[in-house]
């Protein structure tokens, strides 16, 4: 990348030109534009150091809150609170010249490019970030949810919630900001009630008699007869794998398709009497259609959070 050494300019006109002591090194984001540092009318320095030399009458249209032609910063340099590497990228958004695509950018410099984007109004940049943010999900779900609503951008916010529904509850506590911890853990614990109801559920399914070894005796057993101990075992083992599952993706397809989903250790004492059969067991049949109801009715991350998407 060409960089731009500052020595090298000795504009004598420009009195706000001032050496800095630094190693930030950045593109001034003119180059390959009509524009050229001898029309340059402001000096915006970066938290590193580097000054950028950029000209008023681009910032005043192509942002919403930069310094433009009206704002008089006399001879003084702006000081942004940005590096230089975040900055530049920003300005290389407001030249007439192709716009960066962010592609190969590490998380931690979009996010700050992303905020800094927000912060300036740069329009163009805000929506270029936004398609490469999704990128970085579900990994960064917490700190592009927390951006995303600060902004109000309902499209990221939306493309972001899905990822709450079955993730960690200690690494995303750690991770969010302080306002999102009550709501987060209400919707954790929204989650947390949907399989402790289920347990509870088939704690209360009556039992065989003692005597009995299985349920199924015959083809018309139906759920709401008696269970054998070798089918609530299996009930049990179920709603403890689904629980572990830590995408809403392969929940739902757990669910959808039990027969086809390796619960190894999922028994039923029908299988026990036709060696190798995949029937589902009843019970589990019902187990499952009562998850799915009781998931259904948890309301998205954004009712805890109090925001409408
Ligand atoms: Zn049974
Ligand atoms: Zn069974």
């Amino acid at each position: 990348m060409a960089t731009v050494d500052l020595s090298i300019f000795s504009n004598p006109s420009n009195h706000s030109f001032q050496t800095y002591d630094t190693k930030a090194t950045a593109e001034q984001p003119w180059v390959g534009t009509k524009f050229s540092v001898y029309d340059s009318d402001v000096e915006v320095r970066s938290s590193d150091g580097f000054i950028f030399q950029l000209h008023r009458v681009v910032l005043g249209v192509t942002t919403g809150a930069f310094p433009g032609s009206e704002l008089d910063t006399g001879a003084e340099v702006v000081q942004l609170t940005e590096p230089a590497n975040v900055l530049g990228i920003i300005f290389a958004f407001l030249y007439p010249k192709e716009h960066p695509d962010l592609h190969g950018e590490i998380f931690q410099v979009l996010s700050a490019v992303a905020e800094a984007a927000a912060k300036y109004e740069v329009f163009s940049a805000v929506h270029v970030c936004n398609e490469r943010l999704v990128k970085f999900l579900p990994e960064y779900a917490p700190e592009i949810l927390a951006h995303a609503v600060k902004h109000d951008y309902p499209r990221l916010i939306r493309a972001t919630l899905p990822h709450f529904a079955r993730a960690p509850f200690i690494p995303v506590l750690a991770r969010l900001p302080p306002s999102y911890v009550v709501p987060w853990a209400r919707y954790h614990e929204a989650w947390r009630s949907v399989f402790k109801e289920t347990v509870l559920y088939i704690k209360e399914l009556p039992r065989t008699a003692p005597i009995s070894s299985s349920c199924h005796s015959s083809m018309t057993h139906r759920p709401h007869h008696s269970i054998c101990p070798t089918c609530v075992a299996g009930l049990y083992e179920l709603i403890g794998r689904i629980q572990e599952i830590e995408t809403l993706p392969a929940l739902h397809e757990a669910l959808q398709s039990p027969a086809r989903y390796p619960y190894t250790a999922l028994t039923c004492c029908r299988h026990s009497q036709r060696q190798g059969s995949r029937t589902i067991c009843p019970f589990v049949e019902d187990v499952i259609k009562l998850c799915q109801d009781k998931i259904k009715k948890i309301p998205p991350f954004a009712t805890f959070l109090g925001i409408k998407v």
